[in-house]
């Protein structure tokens, strides 16, 4: 299990705990999330369910656990030998330095570093799709930052934040240091930029430019990416760091990997 970001095998909290975060939303304004789920594999089918079944939007924690096991979801370990290992080696110096998809670091062990649990340690999965019915939809899911406090929640299962979807104008998605991204409301931000008329890769690249602006030494070495899609089926994506890519499929192309422009090249 190479991937260390998202459901099983996901890197845990600080005391070892993997817990996710995920949301799901439509062009109806449909939307279901979960949050510090722990044990459920795929939390993006119970943020689902939250939205198909339930009058709530979030469900968190022990609450978000007990909907699940009671939707039939099983039940699982999520920490897998390997990432224990990780978290065990991270547990030696207890630093909490976020590193991602950037040029600082690849799909695995930072350049010429020694230590240990100095691995790309973040990431999400984020989809936007257009149907050809002209509807939009996005989902995003992760388990967040590695070696995070209990109880943490980042951008992912927030509206608005880590996922949103305005049927009339596009949806947008984020991946990167989720604090930064909450903080300026950042896939709400780019759909209302599109709303007012810039183009999806504009409104990217401003709302990544905001966090930059606003705290320029924090954004050098952090990583913050959006990705948008218009209702028109433009899109656009923008990075504070290089090294963030995303795939393209439509009925003339499958997989398409796309690297997105950056703040810092
Ligand atoms: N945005 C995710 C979080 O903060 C992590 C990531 O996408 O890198 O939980």
């Amino acid at each position: 299990m190479k991937n260390h970001t998202v459901g099983r095998a996901g890197y845990p909290d600080r005391d070892g705990h993997v817990s996710l975060d995920a949301s799901i939303m439509d062009d109806q304004w449909r939307c279901g999330a979960v949050a510090a789920l722990e044990h459920i594999a795929h939390p993006i089918s119970v943020a689902r369910r939250v939205l198909e079944k339930t009058p709530h939007v979030m469900l968190v924690g022990a609450g978000a656990l007990q909907f699940a096991l009671e939707q039939g979801f099983p039940r699982e370990e999520l920490l897998t030998p390997e990432s224990d290992a990780a978290w065990k080696a991270w547990l030696k110096t207890q630093t909490y330095k976020p590193i991602a998809n950037s040029e600082m670091s690849t799909y695995g062990h930072v350049p010429n570093s020694k230590l240990p649990g100095d691995v790309h340690n973040h990431d999400t999965l984020g989809i936007l799709a257009l149907d050809q019915q002209g509807r939009l939809s996005g989902a995003c899911t992760t388990s967040g930052m590695a070696w995070k406090m209990r109880g943490r929640v980042g951008d992912s299962p927030i509206i608005g934040a880590g996922l949103y979807v305005d049927g009339e104008i596009g949806a947008a998605t984020s991946t990167g240091v989720g604090e930064e991204v909450i903080r300026n409301s950042g896939s709400f931000l780019v759909v209302e930029l599109m709303r007012q008329g810039l183009s999806p890769q504009r409104a990217c690249e401003e709302a990544v430019m905001r966090i930059v602006r606003r705290r320029p030494e924090t954004a050098k070495s952090l990583q913050v990416g959006f990705l948008a899609l218009s209702r028109q089926g433009a899109v656009g994506a923008f990075a504070i760091q290089k090294g963030f890519v995303y795939a393209r499929c439509d009925q003339n192309s499958v997989d398409q990997i796309i690297p997105a422009k950056s703040a810092f090249l």
